[in-house]
């Protein structure tokens, strides 16, 4: 669909490869848990972080090689797909981009070494998609207080990033789940078996080194970290319906009704001609919006990235549904890769921003510079 350099080429044979021959067979056994694992087995071969900067061990690649490993593996085991999102796309990646060196230097390595994991807390109780709202905050002598909602992983992580108000706006900062002042309150089960936490904060000292943005460049920067997070967002569903689609086509061919495969009645191609075509329109929408960005050397474009992940998660969504159906009620019982992936696209459509705010930034970016360049 896209032309790839070598090397890009390479990463995508060698991930497809690993996944085909090492993460098809427990692909869905993980059912939320991290598939530590794969994760080992990634990093061992050195496709953990394929994104970061080789003096912390990764791999000295783009947030492109990124997406493209995340859509090889999620195409056939969405929670290792999902980990590594969540590694290369959310939290890390924000440390690696406006974190002090003391704080790359500690944080880093283990993550890309598939043995630790760090958090993004942003929601709150009182503050979900109006993030402006939010009542956590760091004082001027660094006190952080305040509490976090629906934090996803937190059991299985040491630190995490936490959006934050400071005296002169908002702002960022990294904590340890251990430190005095740190209280984990609740951790929830989601939709998918995934896990998120409310964490609670009480008079918690930061170090300088841990501040990650503040002042009047950080609302620009939180916005690079975001768009980028939504990109990584809009591909892992892009992922998981192709993961669906697939299991779909196979079992057209192979359930027969009525003597001939279900596959050859019209009813199910049209079905299969529009998940295939709503999914490469979702991916060019990604790739676009990724492509320009590292192109430009800029921010991946508002109106481009709201549209990626507005359309890939819907669609998602959408195709998985689909994809069920074509399995009949084989698709519907408890523990099918259907029936969880289904459980799984539809928690995108909220996270990362829901559709109604990715539209909200659409309409605002249409109004402020009319349609996307023909160009
Ligand atoms: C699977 C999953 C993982 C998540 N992981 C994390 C995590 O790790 N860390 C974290 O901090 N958060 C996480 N979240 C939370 C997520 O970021 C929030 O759910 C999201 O920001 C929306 O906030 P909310 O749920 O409070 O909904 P609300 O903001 O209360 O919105 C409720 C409804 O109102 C709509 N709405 C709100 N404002 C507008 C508006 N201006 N115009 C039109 N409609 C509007 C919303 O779109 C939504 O449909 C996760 C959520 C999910 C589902």
């Amino acid at each position: 669909m896209i032309e790839l350099t070598d090397e890009q080429d390479m990463v995508l044979s060698a991930l497809e490869e690993i996944a085909r021959e090492e993460f098809a067979e427990r692909a869905f056994k993980w059912q939320g848990e991290p598939p530590w694992e794969n994760i080992e087995l990634l990093a061992k071969q050195g496709f953990l972080g394929i994104n970061f900067d080789e003096s912390y061990g990764g791999g000295g690649m783009t947030e492109f090689e990124a997406m493209l490993s995340i859509e090889a593996i999620g195409s056939v085991c969405p929670d290792t797909a999902e980990f590594i999102y969540n590694q290369q796309m959310v939290a890390p990646r924000a440390i690696e981009m406006f974190g002090t060196e003391v704080a790359k230097d500690r944080y880093l390595p283990p993550v890309i070494n598939g043995e630790d994991f760090v958090a993004i807390g942003i929601s709150e109780p009182e503050s979900g998609s109006d993030v402006g709202s939010m009542q956590t905050t760091v004082s001027n002598d660094l006190v952080l207080n305040g509490e976090k909602i629906w934090v996803s992983n937190v059991p299985h992580a040491d630190a995490a990033v936490l959006w934050v108000k400071f005296p002169e706006g908002l702002g960022s900062v990294i904590i340890e789940f251990d430190w005095p002042g740190v209280e984990v309150q609740e951790h929830y089960k989601n939709m998918h078996d995934g896990t998120q936490s409310q964490i609670r904060f009480e008079d918690v000292e930061i170090p300088e080194e841990n501040v990650l943005t503040r002042g009047q460049d950080a609302f620009v920067d939180q916005l690079k970290a975001l768009n980028w997070e939504r990109l990584g967002c809009a591909t892992l569903a892009n992922s998981w319906a192709r993961n669906g689609l697939e299991k779909a086509l196979d079992y057209a061919q192979q359930r027969e009704q009525f003597g001939q495969p279900i596959g050859d009645f019209q009813g199910i191609e049209w079905k299969l001609a529009d998940m295939v075509t709503q999914l490469e329109g979702a991916r060019l929408l990604t790739y676009r919006a990724a492509l320009n960005a590292h192109e430009h050397g800029r921010i991946p474009d508002r109106l481009e990235t709201s549209m990626a992940k507005l359309y890939s998660t819907e669609r998602a969504e959408q195709i998985v549904s689909e994809a069920l159906q074509i399995h009949g009620a084989n698709g519907y019982q408890q523990g099918h890769p259907l029936e969880y992936l289904y459980r799984l696209t539809r928690g995108r459509r909220l996270a990362a921003g829901t559709d109604e705010i990715q539209k909200n930034q659409i309409a605002a970016a249409l109004k402020e510079s009319g349609l996307p360049d023909l160009a």
